[in-house]
């Protein structure tokens, strides 16, 4: 059974309210931090190891200290809850039941960062959460936790929620904070970093909202509490939409020592492959990582197991291993057609991209075109390599990781299932009709 430190009290009825999160112990860590100094604060986040939770996994203790304070200069924390990666709906869980464990956690974060305006950058389509939050909000201001002189601390805060308008682009930060300032949310050439220019040219901070819910945990056990949860590096527990040919998709919280194949099996979590049916492949951390076939998810090139951490899901590299990601774990049975979910992928980049860099704009349509090619029983050989071609072309030669994203996902299907996508030219009749399942695998 794996520790639970963010949905330990999910479960609970009315939980989403002031009245019965307080009771629960909630507030009690944001008393606490209040009355530690920003200095204390950020040496417990350092000691956690937290990794940010949204995708790329960077060190958020390493990430504060970078932040800018110029005198007389505000300074702002954004909570990126733009979560539009597809298989991936964790965020949308914490904030839709626990709305208060995130303005907790953000409570103490923005005291920790000196940040009196903090934001909360919400996806257009999760149309029903702003206003649980809102009514968050409003019952914290009520009780005394945000607004004017904090529990006496003279510490001021006020949050605002601000929905976007349904772009995936705007969960890149840059993207997102040109969305925040009014404009179109195209990315900022970096450096500099939002950390030292942010949000309207200002020193910010923009975390995930997964990352700012486990501050919570970190301050009420300790940093060095919560570091002794998991193994290596990837400390605390992570939160995973699992979905796809499972018997059970939700969000889980492991504590990232579980195998994967314990996750996908095991009654706790996914509940084994629906109709009991074989595993043929997994994406295990949101759309963007490479999708693994099933021999390489579950055990590393080694042979050695593979665990539900940062470290065991990269084993190998791009060549044989994956990514934790945003932790959207999307199973795949003996039935799917690796052809047709890379072609679905390629369409979703290519209408995402915002178009600014040439690589991107062309590359993502060429790619998805090709594919359809394929997928449809009417490409050729040559195809493949173009393919592979263009994904190289791609990836490190944008301005943001959406080229990348959009890149790593074709040149692993390509790397793992190529056999899939010859069969796809060699039998044209068969292509509309049949799968091309599991034989070689
Ligand atoms: Fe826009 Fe794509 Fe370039 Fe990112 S990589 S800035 S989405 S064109």
């Amino acid at each position: 059974m794996s520790k639970k430190l963010l949905l330990k009290d999910a479960h609970i009825e009315g939980i989403r309210y002031f009245e019965t999160y307080r009771k629960q112990g909630g507030y009690t860590a944001a008393e606490k931090a209040l009355k530690m100094t920003p200095d204390e604060i950020l040496e417990e986040v350092k000691a956690s190891g937290l990794r940010g939770r949204g995708g790329a996994g960077f060190p958020t203790g390493m990430k504060w200290s970078f932040l800018a304070k110029p005198e007389g200069v505000p300074r702002h924390l954004v909570v990126n809850a733009d979560e539009s990666e597809p298989g991936t709906f964790k965020d949308r869980y914490l904030m839709e039941f626990l709305p208060h464990l995130l303005i907790e956690g953000m409570l103490i974060s923005s005291y920790c960062l000196g940040s009196n305006t903090s934001y909360i950058y919400i996806r257009g389509e999760y149309s029903w959460i702003p206003d649980i939050l809102e009514e968050a909000i409003e019952e914290a201001k009520a009780a005394g936790f945000l607004g004017k002189n904090i529990l006496g601390t003279g510490f001021d805060l006020e949050i605002y929620v601000q929905r976007g308008g349904g772009a995936y682009i705007c969960g890149e930060e840059t993207a997102l904070l040109e969305s925040l300032e009014g404009k179109r949310g195209n990315p900022r050439l970096k450096p500099p970093f939002p950390a030292v220019k942010g949000l309207w040219e200002r020193p910010t901070v923009v975390n995930n909202v997964e990352s700012i819910a486990a501050i919570v945990p970190i301050i009420d056990i300790t940093g060095a509490e919560y570091a002794k949860i998991g193994v290596g590096r990837s400390t605390g527990t992570k939160l995973i939409s699992a979905c796809g040919n499972i018997n059970k998709p939700g969000v889980y919280e492991i504590d990232m020592t579980i195998t994967v194949e314990e996750f996908i099996y095991s009654d706790e979590y996914c509940g084994g492959i629906k109709d009991g049916k074989r595993l043929k492949a997994c994406i295990p951390g949101g759309s963007s990582v490479p999708i693994v076939p099933a021999n390489l998810l579950l055990r590393t090139v080694n042979g050695e197991p593979r665990y539900m951490n940062y470290e065991s899901l990269a084993d190998g590299g791009f060549a044989t291993g994956t990514m934790m990601g945003s932790g959207g774990f999307i199973v795949l049975d003996e039935d799917q057609c690796i052809v047709e979910h890379t072609m679905t992928l390629a369409r979703f980049y290519n209408h995402e991209s915002c178009g600014q860099c040439t690589p991107c704009r062309e590359g993502t349509g060429w790619m998805y075109k090709i594919l359809k090619k394929i997928e449809k029983g009417e490409g050729k050989m040559e195809d493949i390599d173009l393919l592979w071609d263009i994904q190289r072309k791609i990836e490190g030669n944008t301005i943001c990781p959406l080229g990348d994203a959009a890149a790593w996902p074709v040149a692993a299907a390509i790397r793992h299932f190529r056999d899939e996508f010859e069969w796809h030219i060699k039998n044209p009749e068969l292509s509309q009709t049949q799968n091309y399942g599991l034989a070689n695998y």
